[in-house]
């Protein structure tokens, strides 16, 4: 007999008339800059072949454009020759031979294209992109509906169950459909009805074209965040219009990508927008998919459970787990490797030109070339130090046959996790953790926590792994060892409660980390600095902040999205919560803070800081510190900002004293992680390096 699954509506099968999916699992669009070169084709056939393997229901592939001037970026991936069509049957049959089903996006740039190719219904700049497009003729129009249909045709050729037809998220179809960006006077543009008639004829067509029996899954764009942004009303006719075209499935879109409200970051809440989707419910008969910030089965299976959508998109999760679904189905949703959604290796990669891969599963997309293959020759390995290097490396070294013992001087695994778990908005990184527990236990390392090893316990092993991580660097401008000064290991590990006002040494990820976490802090008492013993520094002396991550309500309200999804745009006045201190984020180089951060996200964190009144200052000297404040010079001038504590957050130095001890005794070790380059080390290239030794062992 079989156990009936925890989740009952996300593993039942969903029957679209003419085929059946065989869960409410769509693998989300995701570019990973495989699509873009023919050579890479196997690499994608393998990246999508382990989620169908993971038991997902149905995929959509990339943005795939109909033409050149659809391309987002040049030679990006294309689909309008037979040529082109071939090379993807290796994609399709590969899902199709894991039983999943798969569609291929269709996806026109319009505007947000990033050559001098591009076109767009009105020749209007998008505010993200240095080019201005060229205004399509009617004729042109014509010939841009052509080449969506051809590419249908191709795709069906070349063996996908469908396409998605991407009509979201500010491009082409989008554009057509916006009073914002359609000024046309012609059949194109003018009143609703006219905007629609690109995006109905695309479908209209598409099913002329490609018969019943072919999955169109059109992308709705349901919630703009844009200025002049579709009406509610607008989204329902535009729905039903969609609907009668003859799409089979609609899926939701979330904001344009020039709109000022973050969608997807790990701040936003989960399934923050999934009430969008359930708005449009009643409204039509076609299912529907909610989409963004779904990352665990629960959360997915309460939105399917309540009613809201008939299937649920992801996109970032499953490149974290390829055996996302697999693993939900059997109730081991605690062995999940889950998307903490921070975009480090995904999204910020793509946007710098870099194949796609993901900060906790370094094999997403390169699935052909690190490959954990069992060992044949058994070895006893110690890594010492359990942060995100060192737990990496632990634990595929276990799974592929190695007899490891990691060592942590702490009583708890995750290193610098422990801290950054604990910033409002970074509550996902508890789950990383929680992966890792399992992955301990799962793959048989041997655990040994507060045990700080030294060189001579580490004599009778086969290999030796450091992954000691680092020390934060120390200052040395005057009054840096006034009481007023401490670290952020003292505020963030609880041992220090600041006072009211607070200057931070350092505006790299840290100091922006901390600088969040202080404006959100409660203050206990407006006078007093708290100070526990050393010893308690593993946990808060306080409570910590309140997350506005964990509350949809309040994050709305901060950041301006319309609760009820009715306005223009579903935007509204922000209310931002008054910060909880007043906050100076200081660095010595010119320039505003912050430039080296995420390039997806680097916005969302200054914005944040912004609404919160932290004064973000480059160019300052550091001049000291005595009991009147911080003394500090910038553009020339003196002046005393009246603190009560100075944090350092000014990097940090490779903790390396365990790794000397090993070379002077003539013991060889690997240095992984920050005890390797504690510079712009992240754990991204922690977990990354750590994985790869591990497959090297
Ligand atoms: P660590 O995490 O420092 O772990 C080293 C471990 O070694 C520790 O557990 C320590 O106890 C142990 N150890 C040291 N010496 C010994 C010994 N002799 N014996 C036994 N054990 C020992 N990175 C990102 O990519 N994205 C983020 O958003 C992000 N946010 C962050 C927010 C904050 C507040 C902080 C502090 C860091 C953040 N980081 C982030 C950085 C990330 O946490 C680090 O890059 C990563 O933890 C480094 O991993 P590691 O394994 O090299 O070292
Ligand atoms: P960091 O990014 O290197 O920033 C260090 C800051 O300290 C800089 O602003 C630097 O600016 C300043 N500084 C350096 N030496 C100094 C000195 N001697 N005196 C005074 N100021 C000094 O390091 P971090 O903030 O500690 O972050 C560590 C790593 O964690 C980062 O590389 C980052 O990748 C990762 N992280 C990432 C995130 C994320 O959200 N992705 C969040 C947190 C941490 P000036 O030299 O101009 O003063
Ligand atoms: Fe998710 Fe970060 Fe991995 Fe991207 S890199 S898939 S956001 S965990």
């Amino acid at each position: 007999m079989t156990t009936p699954s925890p989740y009952p509506h996300l593993f039942s099968p969903l029957d679209l008339g003419f085929t059946t999916l065989r869960n409410r699992i769509l693998m989300g669009s995701m570019h990973t800059g495989l699509e873009d070169r023919a050579r890479d084709f196997p690499k994608l056939a393998a990246y999508f072949a382990e989620r169908a393997a993971g038991g997902v229901g149905l995929i959509v592939t990339g943005g795939f454009a109909p033409n050149m001037m659809g391309w987002l970026a040049p030679f990006g991936g294309k689909l309008s020759w037979p040529w082109e069509a071939r090379k993807h049957r290796q994609v399709t049959a590969a899902v199709h031979g894991h039983g999943a089903k798969i569609c291929l996006q269709l996806l026109h740039a319009g505007r947000y294209a990033y050559h001098p190719l591009q076109v767009a219904p009105s020749r209007i700049k998008s505010p993200i992109n240095p080019f201005t497009p060229r205004a399509l003729t009617g004729f042109g129009v014509e010939r841009t509906i052509s080449a969506y249909v051809n590419a249908a045709r191709l795709a069906r050729d070349g063996g996908y169950d469908g396409v998605e037809v991407m009509g979201s998220e500010g491009y082409l179809i989008n554009q057509f459909l916006s009073a914002r960006t359609n000024r046309r006077t012609d059949a194109w543009g003018g009143d609703l009805r006219k905007r629609m008639r690109f995006a109905t004829e695309i479908v209209r067509r598409v099913r002329e074209a490609c018969g019943p029996d072919f999955i169109i899954v059109y992308r709705l764009s349901m919630l703009e965040l844009v200025p002049e942004g579709s009406s509610w009303d607008e989204i329902v006719a535009q729905a039903k219009a969609i609907e009668a075209a003859g799409a089979t499935v609609l899926n939701t879109g979330i904001g344009w990508h020039e709109a000022r409200v973050p969608t997807i970051a790990t701040s936003v809440p989960r399934a923050a927008f999934a009430g969008v989707t359930a708005k449009l419910r009643p409204e039509v008969k076609l299912p529907l998919v909610a989409t963004n910030r779904i990352n665990m089965p629960d959360v997915a299976e309460r939105i399917l459970a309540g009613g809201g959508a008939d299937l649920v998109s992801m996109a970032r999760p499953l490149l974290a787990d390829p055996a996302w679904a697999n693993k939900a189905r059997a109730g081991r949703a605690d062995r999940i490797n889950t998307c903490i959604a921070c975009n480090q290796a995904c999204l910020d990669h793509v946007f710098s030109q870099k194949n796609a891969s993901c900060l906790v599963n370094p094999r997403a997309c390169v699935e052909t070339e690190l490959v954990y293959a069992p060992t044949t020759a058994p070895r006893r390995i110690a890594v010492v130090g359990a942060g995100p290097a060192g737990l990496a490396c632990a634990t595929v070294a276990a799974e592929r046959g190695h007899r490891v013992t990691l060592f942590d001087a702490a009583d708890e695994i995750g290193g610098q996790f422990n801290l950054a778990k604990r910033i409002p908005g970074k509550e996902e990184f508890h789950e990383t953790l929680r992966y890792f527990r399992h992955r301990i236990e799962d793959t048989g390392v041997d655990l040994r926590l507060s045990m700080p090893v030294d060189a001579a316990a580490l004599a009778g092993f086969d290999a030796v792994v450091v992954a000691t991580g680092i020390r934060p660097r120390t200052v040395d401008f005057p009054g840096a060892d006034h009481p007023k000064v401490v670290s952020y290991l003292d505020v963030l590990g609880g041992r220090v409660r600041t006072g009211p006002r607070v200057a931070i040494v350092g505006a790299g990820g840290i100091g922006f980390d901390v600088a969040e976490f202080l404006v959100h802090q409660p203050l206990v008492d407006a006078s007093v600095m708290e100070v526990a013993p050393k010893a308690d520094a593993a946990e808060p002396a306080s409570p910590s902040p309140d997350s506005l991550s964990l509350d949809p309500a309040r994050w709305m309200a901060e950041w301006g999205v319309d609760p009820t999804f009715s306005s223009p745009g579903g935007l509204r006045r922000p209310e931002p919560e008054p910060p909880a201190r007043e906050v100076w984020l200081l660095q010595r180089s010119p320039g505003k803070p912050g430039a080296k951060l995420g390039k997806t996200t680097g916005w969302i964190h200054r914005a944040t800081l912004k609404a919160k009144q932290v004064a973000m200052l480059g160019g300052v000297s550091y001049l000291g510190v005595d009991d009147t404040g911080f003394r500090i010079r910038v553009d020339g001038q003196e002046q005393t900002l009246p603190v009560d504590q100075v944090v350092v957050c000014a990097g940090q130095e490779p903790r390396r004293d365990l790794f000397d001890a090993l070379q002077a005794a003539g013991i060889a070790a690997h240095l992984i992680g920050g005890a390797d380059i504690a510079a712009e080390l992240d754990a991204k290239r922690a977990i990354d390096q750590g994985s790869r030794l591990a497959a090297a062992l």
